[in-house]
C-alpha cells in the first residue's frame, strides 16, 4: 500500500467498485477501503452446507446489449469473467391463493392479464400504462440535455412538469377503485406504500422490466467479484476488513483519510460510498460544512430495514411453477408501512419470496433448492427475543406459494435489521439507502458533489437513486466528476 493516492474510496459496495474501477481505466492511483471481510456490500454471496445464498441483491438490470451494467463490464474489459442467465419469469404474485406469472418484459401481455384478471378495470389499463411509458420517454430524453432541450422544456417535457410532484397513488387513484390491482401495480423494490413512491421511479421500474432481468451464474457476489478484477486489472487496489474512520480536511478540500489503526493516506479526491450520517457526521464532522447543507442532509428520510431468511429445501420447487420473485402482498399497504413506522411487526406482510436456483442449478446440490425470503421490518424491536417467532410467523404466510415449507427446511438463516446494519453500516440496517419519494428521487436526491472539495458521495444514499443500476450510475455520475475536476 502507498502513502498516497489519487483517489481513495471508502466502501467496497456496487457504488464505491464502480467509481474505483472506472477511475482507475483511466490511469488514476486508486485505493478501495472496505471495512467488511468481503467485497460488494449488499451484494454478496455466502456459502453453506453446499448451498450459495445471496445476502441481499437478488437479480439485476441493465445486463442485456445495451445495459449499462453490461457496458461497464465491457469497458473494464472483464466481460469473459461473468455469465449473465437471462430470468425467463422474473415476477409473479399470489393473488386469492392463485399463482400468477407478471411478464414484465413484455407490456402488451402485461396489459391482456390485468385485464383478465380485472374485467371492470380493462379499459383504464393500457392507459395507465400509457402515461408510465411516456414518463420514463421524457426522463431519458432529459438525460442527455442540450441547451435548446431546456428552451423547448414545456413542450417537450409535458409530463415531466405534470407528474414531478406525483406519487403512485395520485395515478393509480385516477385510473382504478380496484385495491387488489392497486395493490399489484405497487411491488416495487421500495420500502413504501404507493402514498410516498415516487410516479416517476415508478415509471422507471416498470419500463425498465422490458430491458430483462438477469442473475450472474455463481451468485451475486460474483458480480461484485468481476468490478474487482476490473479495479485490480487497471492497477487499482482493494484493502478488506479496514474501517476509515476520519476523512482529512484542510481549508475546506480534502487531504487524506484515516484508518482506525491511525493510519493516514493522503489523497485529494475521496469518493465515499458510505451513509449520509457517517460520512458527514462521524467522517468529516459537521463543524467542517455549511448549516444549510447540514441542515438538508438532516432532513432527508431514509428507507425501512428487511428481515430476511435464507432457506434450504428439499422441496421441488421447480415443480410448482412460480416465478423467480414472487410477491405476497397485505391487503393495505398503507396500514402495513403505518405499523412499521410505529416500530410494529404487521401481522400480514410483503413478501418477497426470491428462488435462485430456478435458473442458477449450481447454487444448491441437486434435487434441493435455495430461497430468500424478504419482508421490510421495524429497526427499534425486540429482535433478539422475538426473531424466530417473527420468522414463524413469514414462513406460515410464504406457505400460500409454497405448501408444506416449514416441513421441508433443512437449513435456515435469520438476518434481522441489526445484521444489515452490522455488516454493511447501513443507517438503521436502510435496504435502499434514501427514500424514493418524490422530494428524494433523481435530480431532487443529493448531489454527488459536496461542499467540501474533493469529496463526492456515490451509492444509495445519492442520485439517482438505489438498487444495483442505480448506484452504478452515481458511481459512474463521480467518476466524471472527479475527472472533470482535475482537468479544470
Ligand atoms: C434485501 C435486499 C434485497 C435487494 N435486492 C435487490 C435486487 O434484487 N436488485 C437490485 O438492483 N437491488 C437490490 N437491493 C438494493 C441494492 O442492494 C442496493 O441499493 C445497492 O446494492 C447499494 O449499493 P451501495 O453502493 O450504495 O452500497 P452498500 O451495498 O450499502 O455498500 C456500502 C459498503 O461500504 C462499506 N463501508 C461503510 N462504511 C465504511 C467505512 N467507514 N470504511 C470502510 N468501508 C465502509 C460497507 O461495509 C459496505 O460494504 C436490495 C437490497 C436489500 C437490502
Amino acid at each position: 500500500m502507498r502513502e498516497e493516492y489519487d483517489v481513495v474510496i471508502i466502501g467496497a459496495g456496487i457504488g464505491g467498485l464502480t467509481c474505483g474501477s472506472l477511475l482507475a481505466k483511466e490511469g488514476l492511483k486508486v485505493l478501495v477501503v472496505e471495512q467488511a471481510s468481503k467485497p460488494g456490500g449488499y451484494a454478496t454471496s455466502y456459502k453453506k452446507n453446499g448451498f450459495t445464498f445471496d445476502s441481499c441483491v437478488h437479480f439485476l438490470g441493465g445486463c442485456g446489449r445495451k445495459g449499462i451494467i453490461r457496458k461497464l463490464i465491457t469497458n473494464l474489459e472483464t466481460e469473459e469473467e461473468i455469465k449473465f442467465i437471462e430470468v425467463q419469469s422474473p415476477m409473479g404474485v399470489i393473488l386469492d391463493n392463485k399463482k400468477i406469472s407478471l411478464p414484465v418484459k413484455d407490456p402488451r401481455e402485461l396489459e391482456k392479464i390485468l385485464q383478465r384478471l380485472f374485467p371492470q378495470e380493462a379499459p383504464q389499463i393500457p392507459k395507465y400504462f400509457q402515461i408510465l411509458r411516456r414518463i420514463t420517454k421524457e426522463i431519458l430524453d432529459l438525460v442527455s440535455p442540450s441547451f435548446f432541450k431546456f428552451l423547448l422544456f414545456p413542450i417537450r417535457y409535458p409530463h415531466l412538469i405534470r407528474y414531478q410532484k406525483s406519487t403512485l397513488k395520485d395515478l393509480l387513484d385516477k385510473y382504478f377503485t380496484d385495491p387488489k390491482l392497486k395493490n399489484i401495480l405497487s411491488i416495487a423494490p421500495t420500502t413504501l406504500p404507493p402514498s410516498k413512491i415516487s410516479l416517476f421511479f415508478m415509471a422507471i421500474v416498470t419500463t425498465q422490466g422490458q430491458e430483462g432481468f438477469y442473475y450472474p451464474q455463481g451468485g451475486i457476489q460474483s458480480f461484485s467479484n468481476t468490478l474487482v478484477k476490473g479495479l485490480k486489472k487497471h492497477r487499482g487496489e482493494l484493502l478488506l476488513d479496514t474501517l476509515v474512520s476520519k476523512i482529512l480536511v484542510e481549508k475546506k478540500r480534502v487531504c487524506g483519510v484515516e484508518l482506525t489503526s491511525g493510519r493516514r493516506i493522503g489523497t485529494k479526491y475521496v469518493v465515499s460510498n458510505t451513509t449520509l450520517e457517517q460520512t458527514f457526521n462521524r467522517l468529516v464532522g459537521s463543524e467542517n460544512l455549511p448549516d444549510k447543507y447540514m441542515r438538508r442532509i438532516k432532513n432527508q428520510k431514509v428507507s425501512l430495514p428487511g428481515f430476511i431468511l435464507h432457506i434450504a429445501t428439499d422441496l421441488d420447487l421447480k415443480s410448482l411453477r412460480l416465478s423467480f420473485t414472487n410477491a405476497i402482498l397485505p391487503s393495505d399497504l398503507e396500514k402495513e408501512f403505518a405499523a412499521l413506522n410505529n416500530n410494529q411487526m404487521p401481522d400480514e406482510s410483503s413478501l418477497i419470496i426470491t428462488i435462485p436456483s430456478l435458473v442458477d442449478s449450481t447454487l444448491a446440490p441437486e434435487g434441493k433448492h435455495i430461497l430468500s425470503i424478504v419482508a421490510p421490518a421495524p429497526y427499534s424491536y425486540d429482535w433478539q427475543n422475538k426473531k424466530e417467532e417473527v420468522a414463524k410467523r413469514i414462513i406460515k404466510q410464504a406457505e400460500k406459494a409454497i405448501p408444506n415449507l416449514s416441513r421441508h427446511i433443512i437449513y435456515q438463516n435469520i438476518s434481522t435489521p441489526l445484521t444489515l446494519e452490522k455488516y454493511t453500516l447501513n443507517t438503521k440496517g436502510a435496504m435502499y439507502g434514501l427514500q424514493v419519494t418524490p422530494e428524494q428521487f433523481g435530480i431532487n436526491r443529493i448531489s454527488q458533489k459536496t461542499p467540501i472539495k474533493g469529496l463526492y458521495l456515490v451509492g444509495h444514499y445519492t442520485r439517482p437513486a438505489h438498487g444495483v443500476v442505480g448506484v452504478a450510475m452515481s458511481g459512474q455520475f463521480a467518476a466524471q466528476a472527479v475527472l472533470h475536476s482535475r482537468e479544470s
